[in-house]
């Protein structure tokens, strides 16, 4: 079989010869006691680069011992591309929401041996799901590799924009010392009203992180928590989103990206929030309307804004988020960590192997399957596609 992998592309200046760490702490499950990737083996070192083109998902080996054709390209975007060429004959696609190689209608149509497009990561709104359930193309991801790595991002990043790490990071660069200048914008977290729109597996987790910052948690998603949750973490529950932002100084987004909920960070919904309040958004740019954000963020209606994720990626390069007021903006990287690649690489070999000895696989990692959606999919999407729009991410020039 043919495996094409779309990863980012190495570092500039090569691939490193040591790693600032000599090992990854080992962790024994997932709180929810769902067991990590569990493949027959391993040919890669954990803790090292496996995302970009000369990781290779650690995958070589493995494939070629077995017989099959591994084709490892970031060349993603715009007509012609590397990508495009080597689809037209593939049986897997494999590509991280990172560098997201986004598997349009007419790419999968374009695809005719196409069976499975595999997730690196969470989140597979880079794919047409509608025409992959058309195409009886399934689609599955590495569920939960990354969450409890975006959930410690979410954290970092609200209390970065509240305490106003950025500017005073800034002053300190620049040989500067003055307070008044540093703290004028500068608040504690402590006693705020911190929101999640979805408390799934990252949500529910950057809610107990939260806790600890005595503030008041609470969250809105289409499924409830069990009670005991709620109690745990005296959550308050909201039936929508537009009652969740009218009261909460800090609103973390972490829903999937699917019809329902794109753009639903618009101009009427950041204007139903608190004057100055923050958004840290990592699950997807697309979910906030792109030019609304910078709006708020000019006139006051929002104090800042961070997350890593933006539509499309890579982010051309005069992207307006880049260069809005009081961002906290990162490239896509909370759940590419090392520690998450290790586990990511892993549950990507597990399902290969799975595929390719006719197993099954984990029923969490399903999105798309026989032409519908399952799994995770059927929990946490909506039918339909949000890939519209992503052939811009040609423009990004390196
Ligand atoms: P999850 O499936 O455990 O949780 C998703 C939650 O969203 C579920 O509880 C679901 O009920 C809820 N939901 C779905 N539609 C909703 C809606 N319209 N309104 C409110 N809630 C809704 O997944 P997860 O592991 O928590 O990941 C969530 C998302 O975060 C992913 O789909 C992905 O887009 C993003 N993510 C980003 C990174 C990163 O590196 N930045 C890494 C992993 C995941």
């Amino acid at each position: 079989m043919k495996i094409l992998c779309v990863l980012y592309d190495d570092p500039t200046a090569g691939m490193p010869d040591s790693y600032p760490r000599d090992d990854l702490p080992i962790l024994s499950g997932y709180p929810d006691g769902m067991s990590l990737p569990s493949p027959s083996s391993i040919d890669f070192t954990p803790g090292e680069l496996l995302g970009c083109v000369s990781g290779e998902l650690g995958l070589r080996k493995f494939l070629e011992d077995q017989g099959h054709t591994l084709v490892v390209t970031a060349d993603k975007d715009g007509d012609g591309c590397i990508a495009d060429r080597e689809l037209v004959d593939a049986d897997v696609v494999i590509s991280q929401p990172f560098w997201p190689y986004y598997l349009t209608k007419e790419k999968i149509e374009s695809a005719q041996n196409l069976k499975m497009a595999i997730t690196a990561g969470i989140g597979s709104d880079h794919v047409d799901l509608q025409a992959a359930m058309d195409n009886k193309v399934d689609v599955v991801e590495v569920t939960y590799c990354n969450s409890r790595s975006v959930a410690e991002h979410i954290v970092m990043m609200i209390l970065s924009l509240v305490r106003d790490y950025h500017n005073q990071h800034q002053i300190v660069k620049d040989g500067g010392w003055n307070i008044a200048d540093a703290v004028q914008r500068s608040y504690d977290v402590e006693g705020m009203h911190v929101g999640t729109v979805a408390a799934g597996r990252i949500g529910l987790d950057a809610l107990r992180k939260m806790k600890p910052f005595d503030v008041h948690l609470h969250y809105f998603d289409i499924h409830k928590l069990p009670d005991a949750v709620e109690a745990e973490l005296n959550l308050t529950y909201h039936d929508s989103v537009e009652s969740l932002v009218s009261v909460c100084d800090v609103v973390t987004i972490n829903c999937p990206l699917h019809p329902k909920t794109e753009h639903l960070f618009d101009d009427e919904m950041i204007n139903k929030m608190k004057r100055g309040a923050y958004i840290v958004n990592t699950a997807r740019g697309k979910i906030c309307d792109k030019d609304a954000i910078a709006r708020a963020l000019e006139s006051g209606q929002l104090s800042g804004y961070a997350g890593d994720v933006w539509f499309p990626q890579p982010a051309p390069n005069d992207h307006l988020w880049r260069s809005m007021p009081n961002h906290g903006m990162t490239p896509h990287t909370s759940g590419t960590s090392l520690s998450a690649q290790a586990r990511y690489a892993a549950g990507v070999r597990e399902i290969l192997e799975c595929f390719f000895e006719g197993k099954p696989i984990r029923e969490p990692y399903l999105i798309v399957q026989n032409g519908d959606l399952a799994g995770m999919g059927a929990h946490s999407y909506t039918r339909g596609t949000a890939t519209d729009g992503s052939e811009e991410a040609a423009q990004y020039k390196k």
